[in-house]
């Protein structure tokens, strides 16, 4: 494959086929670079030097009654984490405080369980105007399955941006999920789609699916057009069904966010949870795919110190998309 004639064709509007997606996937390591040179080139065609940095706030932490395999919070999961209903307004206030100390554009706010109710969701909506009056960042929540009438209301709040992740593949789902479906994930993403919010949608690799599952997600989100997408690298947390799980190598973690990079060039694509553990020393190579990523930690897991992070992208040469 001609990786920088490629990289040409999806900047003059080329869809990557699911031939072409999987040839990233399973290219030769030796071609690593040339892979990534072909990512970057479009991810700096529409970014530039830019990283986007986000701040997650855990609003609500476990309790939840569904079994998705990967996660802490769920009711099968005998994890050691914070479990807690949700916060009050001064937490939240206090985390708002941190994001902008980490200079956050998108401050991301998270509430476990399959759906949200009314009461948990006019909590959070009722501060948005005033945190984002104050401190001028765009507000994503992620919040569980939602109808067309609760995306509306958030709309109408202010949210920016709503966070749905479709995880992995349609045929792989079933295996990491039995208490809700791929079509339910789809139809909350419709549902934000016609409420007029951003997606932000994206996937966890390292699960066990083939990398035939990962180009369909990415296929998937790129026929949804997706504004943002997070990649995660699974973190095999003691307690749950995926504990102990390690499949990823940090060279295919770079071709998977090259992949991802091609299969929707335009894409806000974050490098998420895992990059610390998966990538490790060649975390760096990951922003010449991504623009973008957490600082200061994850849902239930911690990240590096924050510091480290701006280092790498002053090492780079690369910008934080907001300064304050
Ligand atoms: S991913 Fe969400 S719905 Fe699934 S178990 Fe975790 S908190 Fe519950």
């Amino acid at each position: 494959m001609n990786w920088s004639a490629l990289a040409e064709q999806v900047l003059a509007g080329h869809r990557l086929t699911a031939r072409e997606a999987l040839a990233v996937l399973t290219s030769a390591d030796e071609d690593l670079l040339d892979v990534l040179a072909a990512a970057y080139r479009v991810r700096r065609h529409w970014f530039g030097d830019r990283v986007s940095l986000n701040f997650l706030l855990n609003a609500k932490s476990g309790l939840c009654g569904e079994d998705c395999a990967y996660c802490a919070q769920s009711r099968i999961s005998r994890a050691k984490i914070a479990r807690y209903p949700l916060v009050d307004a001064a937490t939240v206030w206090q985390a708002a405080e941190a994001a902008a100390a980490h200079h956050a554009r998108t401050f991301c706010w998270a509430v476990s369980g399959r759906v949200p109710s009314d009461m948990e969701l006019d909590a959070l909506a009722t501060l948005v105007p005033e945190i984002k009056a104050r401190f001028g960042f765009r507000v994503c929540f992620s919040v569980g399955l939602l109808s067309l009438e609760q995306a509306r209301r958030l709309k109408a709040c202010g949210v920016d941006r709503i966070n749905h992740n479709l995880n992995t593949s349609r045929r792989f789902y079933p295996k990491i999920c039995t208490t809700h479906t791929y079509q339910q994930r789809l139809n909350t993403l419709r549902n934000v789609r016609r409420a007029g919010l951003e997606i932000c949608s994206g996937g966890i690799v390292g699960m066990g699916e083939t990398p035939a599952d990962v180009v369909a997600l990415a296929l998937e989100l790129s026929r949804l057009e997706v504004e943002a997408l997070p990649v995660n690298f699974l973190l095999p947390l003691a307690g749950t069904p995926l504990a102990g799980f390690q499949v990823l190598t940090p060279r295919y973690c770079l071709k998977v966010l090259a992949m991802f990079r091609l299969t929707n060039p335009k894409t806000e694509l974050r490098i998420a949870a895992g990059r610390e553990v998966h990538l490790g020393p060649l975390q760096p190579l990951g922003l010449f795919a991504a623009n973008s990523m957490f600082v200061g930690g994850y849902l239930t897991a911690k990240g590096r110190p924050a510091e480290e992070d701006y280092q790498m992208l002053e090492a780079l040469g690369f910008s934080r998309d907001v300064d304050w």
